[in-house]
């Protein structure tokens, strides 16, 4: 693919070419959505359109997802490998997972998939990793297991670092969480 030029986005945007899709967004501000460059809605008037080259700038920007496309939905667009590795994640949430695993799941370099984490998930791989073992505790505990055992499941290896990353997330220490 050639480097993003405006000329070049503006003829993704008018032939719908799916192949940009995540590399940029359309922003129409006339309607006040973003759109993937292969939607199929009517295309804007171009001078109600500015590009962004993530969604998150496009959101900042006070813009909406578009429902035609999808373009709020990430994991239309998310690449194979990521798709795999959250799959992953999940099969092991109570698991604390090393980026050396997450990479040789992956298939890519820890660099890159810290990259795609941070723009699509907007945290590191490790701190998903880490929300989902606290949930997953939260969860132990509710269902009325105690806060020690709870913590040990999910990773910790002592109560009072369990009782830190809990209270961090939560903003409640374990021991006030009641099971249900
Ligand atoms: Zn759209």
């Amino acid at each position: 693919m050639k480097a993003l030029t405006p000329e070049i986005m503006v003829t993704a945007m008018q032939t719908c070419d799916s192949s940009y899709d995540g590399k940029f967004y359309v922003g129409v501000h006339s309607t006040g959505i973003y759109c993937l460059p292969s939607c199929k809605a009517r295309t804007p008037l171009l001078k109600n359109v500015r590009f962004y080259a993530t969604r998150e700038e496009a959101i900042a920007a006070g813009l909406r997802g578009c429902r035609r496309c999808r373009s709020n939905r990430y994991p239309d667009i998310l690449p194979e490998w990521v798709k795999q590795v959250i799959a992953f994640m999940r099969e092991n949430r109570t698991e604390r997972l090393t980026e050396r695993i997450l990479a040789e799941i992956a298939g890519v370099d820890i660099t890159t998939i810290r990259r795609h984490f941070k723009t699509r998930l907007g945290m590191t791989p490790l701190a998903f990793n880490r929300k989902q073992r606290l949930a997953h505790a939260r969860r132990l505990i509710e269902s009325g297991l105690d806060c020690l055992s709870a913590g040990f499941e999910c990773g910790y290896e002592s109560s009072s670092g369990f009782r830190a990353a809990f209270t961090k997330e939560y903003g409640l220490p374990p021991g006030r969480v009641y099971a249900r």
